[in-house]
Order: structure tokens, then C-alpha cells, then sequence
């Protein structure tokens, strides 16, 4: 079955992870922006990064015939330098031209302190300015239901932000209602042990069913597993779940989703799909 892997940091995966991937029916990532694994000292750094992000890594998702989109940001654990957070965010604009950007992220919190607010919100200002989609990045473990609570009221605090243009990710049994009952898209990450397991998605997808809701692997360079999606599909097949349904969480869903990026032509992202038709059906506009 054709899968799109909403988020996945191919940055610092490997050339046979595209192969892999592709063999196991992957035809779309997008890759959101991240922490390197240490602090950058410079916005040149992230100058780099971005240009990595939207000209590198879809020369090398193409050769496997992934199409490869991305999100700009300065991730969370940096942004206790607002100085030089302040300087990145500048620096983005310029690569909102790029065909294959979708939007601002992942923004989000870390340890929930004010610093990080101060740069969540500028990003969300960004975003709303331009018009763009955001992915949202939820803390880990015991910061996270208190920074999902914290992202929640600051998104919908701003009237100019609409829920179902914004994806809250790394959701778990005690945040995905929250999301979800306030119209955002929400994204379950699979991981090995942490965050969410194949098993524990279906069964958050057999409580709440499939509406807005994508499933990742947020495959980076930690314990990860870039083939993950595939894993939710078995999982799925294996509770007796029917091709339309799995199709639409892991391929309709994130088309539907990524579809309201205005850089994308929209009226062909509702096409059905065939094969691996995201070149066409995700063709930018000219
Ligand atoms: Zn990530």
C-alpha cells in the first residue's frame, strides 16, 4: 500500500532508509525542522540547515521517487536564546518561496518556560502572517499534557489561527481528546517503546476514530524506526481493519492536510489515488 510519512528527519537517516522506505510503499515525507542533537551557535547554522532542507533532501528522496516536503523553524530546546531565535525567524521567509515548503514547524514547547512562549508565539505571528500551515511539536513525558494545555489556549487565543490549518503531533491517550475536540489535526508518532506504539495508535484510532488524525514516524537520529507507518498498516490489517480505512489515515489524510499549503494545487490533492501519483497529484503551482 502506497503511505506518505508526514514527519521524519531524513537529515540524519540514511541512503537505504530512502531505499527501505520505498520499497514498503512510501511515495511523500515531509520533514519538519529539529534540534540538531546540540545547540547551533549561529543563524548561518540554520541558513545552512534550511537550505539542506528544501534543495538536498528532495534530490535524495527523488531518486526513490519520494517526493519531499519540509517545515521551517527554530525547534524548541533552542529557544532559549530569543536573540538568536529572533534572528532565525527572519531568516525564514526567504525559504517560504521554496515549492516544496509546507509551513512553520515543528514549533512548540520543551520544558514549557516562558522563553519558549515568547518563541511559539512569535512563530505563530509568522505563520499567520503569511498564511502558512504549522506543525506543532508536544513535550515529552511528564511536561507534556501541561504544554499541550499551554499550546492549545495560545492557539486559540489568536482568532487569525484556524484549527484545522494547524497539526498537533506526538498526541497520546491523555491529549489526543484535547486536540482533537478543538478542531486541530492531530499526528500520532510511532515509535519503538516511547511516545506511541503501532498497537497503541489503532487503539486510539479504534476509540476516535480516523477524522484529522495522521500517523509518523518521527524517524530521527535516536531510536527510531523509519518504517514504523508500515508497522501501523500490519497492525491494522491485522485487527481487520479494511484497505479504505488504512489508506486514509496514512496516504487521504495527509494529502487532505498538506493540500491546504497554498503553494500546493489544491484541486488535485482530493484525486484518488493510483500508484505512486504524488508527483502529479502534489504538483506545485507554476
Ligand atoms: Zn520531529
Amino acid at each position: 500500500m502506497n503511505y506518505i510519512d508526514p514527519h521524519i528527519h531524513m537529515i540524519s537517516r540514511t541512503t537505504d532508509d530512502y531505499h527501505r522506505m520505498a520499497r514498503c510503499g512510501c511515495v511523500a515525507i515531509s520533514e519538519p525542522a529539529f534540534w540538531a542533537g546540540f545547540d547551533r551557535g549561529t543563524v548561518h547554522g540554520f541558513d545552512d540547515y534550511f537550505r539542506h532542507l528544501t534543495q538536498i533532501e528532495p534530490k535524495r528522496a527523488s531518486a526513490f521517487g519520494i517526493q519531499h516536503y519540509s517545515w521551517l523553524c527554530i525547534n524548541a530546546k533552542e529557544a532559549e536564546n530569543v536573540s538568536l531565535a529572533r534572528e532565525v525567524i527572519q531568516l525564514i521567509p526567504r525559504y517560504l518561496t521554496q515549492p516544496n515548503v509546507l509551513g512553520i514547524g515543528e514549533i512548540g514547547l520543551n520544558k514549557n518556560t516562558r522563553n519558549e512562549c515568547t518563541v511559539f508565539l512569535e512563530h505563530v505571528e509568522l505563520a499567520a502572517q503569511s498564511q502558512e500551515l504549522i506543525l506543532v511539536h508536544t513535550p515529552h513525558l511528564q511536561d507534556k499534557y501541561q504544554g499541550t494545555r499551554m499550546i492549545l489556549d495560545m492557539l486559540n487565543g489568536d482568532a487569525r489561527i484556524r484549527p484545522e490549518r494547524v497539526c498537533i503531533d506526538h498526541v497520546e491517550e491523555h491529549t489526543i481528546r484535547l486536540a482533537k475536540e478543538s478542531g486541530f489535526w492531530i499526528g500520532m508518532t510511532l515509535y519503538p517503546t516511547t511516545k506511541c506504539t503501532p498497537q497503541r495508535a489503532v487503539d486510539m484510532i479504534e476509540q476516535y476514530g480516523v477524522e484529522r488524525t495522521l500517523v509518523n514516524s518521527a524517524g530521527d537520529w535516536g531510536p527510531s524506526d523509519p518504517l514504523s507507518v508500515p508497522e501501523f498498516i500490519l497492525e491494522m490489517k491485522r485487527r481487520g481493519h479494511g484497505e479504505s480505512i488504512i489508506r486514509q489515515v496514512v496516504y487521504d489524510n495527509p494529502m487532505t492536510f498538506f493540500g491546504q499549503c497554498h503553494r500546493l494545487r489544491s484541486t488535485d490533492v482530493n484525486e484518488p489515488s493510483v500508484g505512486i501519483t504524488t508527483r502529479t497529484s502534489f504538483a506545485v503551482k507554476r
